[in-house]
């Protein structure tokens, strides 16, 4: 985490985070309350005078992560520094409640997912004598309202449009640690946004657990308060900014860019319909980007993992969504070693991916969570199964990957400059709209490629492999 706020302050934060992107943006909304409470950045953790872990309890693999981290200060943290103040947040503090702090003497707070906001009262009552304090309960009102928060200079933000979930996909420890779907109103979406706008964010990622369910705690379809309409909402809004001269597509005349990119995930395949493809079809602010977690390309798996969707409909809906949006880069999630997946059912799964050939997919070895359903199955894979299956499927996939990487080279694609690359700092970073990795170089042009840090660039695409594209800008 870093930023660059240097202000008088009440010390230094270091946040350690672990797992996704509704994490990542927890970490973003925690560093923002420190800031306006008077707190620097610290570079490392060494340097803080308070270290919050976010935790993520997605895979039994991340949780111990989590817990390790935290027992590093344990022997000397608050011997070197003792002022040293520590939290434990996220999923795993949500699920593990009064029992992180066992163990654990060196723990000052532990923050469950729904208590963010409260980050500085808990600070304040740590710093009136209170000790051990734990702040994990749910809201229980129907209400979801929140101000996205965003540290200066940022050009990308991650906006919840609601949270929790009610899937209860069994293997999923989700709707026991983030609670149950609650959306915010549109209408405060889009006022929210319009401020981002004009703060300078240029690209927004809509974040939901399943964000095709948005709306329904509000009503829904019969009050208008549906995912499409939230994404016809912000194209028109985005839309009457530039045309009003509010905002200006390249940034001119001292007018920020506006919103050029809008992004969301997570979505659901039982969801996702033909309104959505309506929606990438016609919005051309909505990125040519989908990425449509299936986790299985066997029937008999799905319906034990309650996420039963026809394979062919599953299929037939990408193919449809391709003919719409020619080029759009479709990405998935697939887990291998659910308890029950015999050779025949992973056989399927890779069937499913020679035949779809997704752009990009990230595939899990599938790990048993404390309180979910699939629980009761028992993990009877051995892991040097799981991970025999996880290292054919990246095989098949990364094959798949390097070819149609392959294919864009040639191409001038439209890149958002995320400043130096991290293996070459003469090569600069982005994405493309459909979120491709390119690493680019910036000859004939004197600037650094942190310089062009939130820029949407024009890059001549040069070379691929099966992670990352190469290019070379191509006019500035
Ligand atoms: S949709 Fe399923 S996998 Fe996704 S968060 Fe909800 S329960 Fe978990």
């Amino acid at each position: 985490m870093e930023n660059t706020l240097a202000q008088d302050t009440k010390g230094k934060y270091f946040i350690k985070t672990f797992g996704c992107q509704m994490n990542m943006h927890d970490t973003d909304r925690m560093a923002s309350l420190l800031v306006t409470e008077g707190y620097n950045p610290a570079e490392q953790i060494e340097d803080a005078d308070l270290v919050i872990f976010n935790s993520c309890s997605i895979r039994d693999k991340s949780e111990q992560k989590a817990y390790s981290s935290m027992g590093l200060l344990k022997k000397d943290g608050k011997k070197k520094n003792p002022n040293l103040k520590i939290g434990f947040a996220g999923c795993v503090a949500q699920q593990d409640k009064k029992e992180v702090f066992q163990g654990a003497p060196h723990l000052d707070f532990v923050m469950g997912t729904d208590s963010i906001d409260q980050l500085p009262e808990i600070l304040y009552r740590l710093n009136h004598g209170e000790e051990k304090i734990m702040q994990v309960g749910f809201d229980p009102s129907n209400d979801y309202s929140i101000e996205t928060k965003v540290l200066p200079g940022k050009s990308t933000a991650f906006v919840n449009i609601m949270k929790g979930c009610d899937n209860f996909c069994t293997y999923c420890i989700v709707p026991f640690t983030r609670g149950r779907e609650k959306s915010r109103r549109l209408e405060e979406i889009v006022q929210d946004v319009k401020r981002l706008a004009l703060l300078g964010i240029v690209e927004i990622t809509l974040l939901g657990q399943n964000v095709n369910s948005y709306g329904k705690s509000l009503g829904g379809k019969k009050v208008g308060q549906t995912f499409p309409a939230l994404l016809i909402a912000l194209q028109k809004m985005a839309d009457e900014m530039e045309a009003n001269g509010t905002t200006h597509p390249r940034g001119e005349g001292g007018r920020p860019k506006g919103i050029q990119r809008i992004r969301y995930t997570t979505s659901h395949p039982k969801d996702f319909d033909e309104e959505m493809i309506d929606c990438h079809a016609n919005l051309n602010r909505l990125v040519p980007h989908l990425h449509l977690p299936v986790q299985s390309g066997s029937p008999t798996v799905l319906k034990k993992m309650k996420r039963y969707v026809p394979i062919e409909l599953y299929k037939a809906r990408l193919a449809e969504l391709r003919r719409r949006v020619p080029g759009i880069a479709i990405t998935t999630d697939l887990i291998v070693g659910f308890p029950t997946e015999t050779e025949e059912d992973f056989e399927q799964t890779l069937d499913l991916v020679k035949q779809v050939e997704f752009d990009s997919l990230y595939a899990y070895m599938y790990s048993a969570r404390p309180g979910t359903a699939a629980l009761s199955l028992g993990d009877p894979i051995l892991d040097q199964e799981k991970k025999r299956r996880h290292a054919i499927l990246s095989e098949v996939q990364a094959e798949i990957q390097a070819r149609k990487n392959t294919e864009q080279v040639g191409k001038v694609e439209e890149v958002l400059c995320e400043g130096e690359s991290k293996t070459n700092a003469n090569l600069a970073t982005g994405r493309t709209a459909g979120w491709r990795i390119v690493n680019f170089s910036l000859e004939g042009s004197d600037l650094k490629p942190s310089q062009l840090e939130g820029r949407i660039l024009p890059v001549k695409i040069t070379d691929a492999n099966t992670y990352a594209l190469k290019g070379e800008l191509s006019l500035l």
